[in-house]
This record gives C-alpha cells, structure tokens and sequence, in this order.
C-alpha cells in the first residue's frame, strides 16, 4: 500500500452508510475499483438550537469530471478563490505542516474551519472536502472544512457567470426542498 494512502473517516461516507462513495455523480464511474482518485464535497446544515445536522447536498466526482468542472469556472473566478486562499496564511501554514507529516490530526481537522478555527458544532452550515482513491483518503491533499463565513466570503469573489454555473450544477443533481435550495443559492461548490 502506498504510504499516504489512509483510511477513509465515516464523515465522508455517504450519509446513512458505513461505505465510501460508490460512484462518480457525473460520469458514474465506478469509484471502488481504485483506478481513478475522486473528491467528495458535503455540505451540512447545522441547527445550532437543537443540536442536528442535515446534509444538504453530498457527492463523489471523479478527477477527471472534477477537472471539467474546473474549467467551466471563469478565469478570474479561479484566480479570486486561489487569491483568497493563499492570502490566508493560516490556512496556508496547516497545509504546509499537513504535507510535512506534523500537521493535526485528521480528527482535529475534521472539527473546525480550515480558514477560521471555528468548531464546527458552532456554524450553521460548513462544507468538506477531501481526495480519495478506492477505499483510502489520499493524505497528500489536506481534507477541509469551510464554515459560512468563509462560503459567504468566497461567493462573493465569484463572477455572476460562476454562479450560475454552480447554481445549475446544483439544480441539476440535487433539486430538493425548496427551503434548502434558497439556503444553497449562491454558495459555492466544487472548490
Ligand atoms: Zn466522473
């Protein structure tokens, strides 16, 4: 086994399932054969009062899928996200201790906002993000977690047209409750 392939947290399993993610959302490639690496991005909504989370949306896309999906965001969008994040040298400096193997552990990481600290029993909505390949996390790239203040801040550095691309990708795979899918406008995916 290569050594920074890890064992995959429950967190990114489906919701209900004690399995990773089977397949890719976009092209249905089979995931579990271990040939191509894939992402999965979940976001959770979070009632603060009654101490539940619901996940709004969560999928598995394929590397190959999610580079499409990359190129279908405008250049400045791209760049403005990028800016954001290397402008955060928080962010930055858990990324640079994470690769060189003294960064927190995954649970740790799993529990806050990448950008801000934030525990994540304290955000209404935060998303997460990982690398995978079959059944193991790809440890090389840092999983994360953005709360909505970051989401917030993120869409608003994102151009009209990203957003409507976002917005159709969503509409497409994961119409739902309308209450959710107002929630959901407007915020970004596939970072
Ligand atoms: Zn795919």
């Amino acid at each position: 086994m290569e050594p920074n392939l890890i064992d995959i947290p429950n967190e990114f399993y489906p919701y209900d399932s004690h399995e990773p993610f089977k397949e890719c959302l976009v092209c249905n490639i089979d995931l579990t054969l271990g040939v191509t690496d894939y992402f999965v991005e979940k976001a959770i909504k979070n009632n603060l009062e009654f101490k539940v989370k619901d996940v709004v949306f969560e999928y598995a896309m394929c590397s190959k899928c999610a580079q499409n999906m990359q190129q279908s965001i405008s250049i400045e969008s791209q760049q403005s996200m990028q800016n954001y994040f290397a402008s955060q040298a928080g962010f930055m400096s858990k990324i640079q201790a994470y690769q060189a193997g003294k960064g927190d552990s995954i649970n740790e990481l799993l529990s806050k906002c990448t950008i801000t600290g934030k525990s994540i029993d304290e955000m209404p909505e935060y998303m997460i993000f990982g690398h995978f390949k079959g059944d193991k996390m790809i440890a090389s790239t840092m999983p994360y977690v953005v709360g909505n203040f970051v989401m917030d801040a993120l869409s608003e550095l994102l151009s009209t047209e990203t957003l409507d691309e976002m917005n159709g990708f969503k509409d497409q795979y994961f119409g739902g409750p309308v209450e959710l899918e107002d929630l959901w406008k407007n915020k970004p995916v596939f970072l």
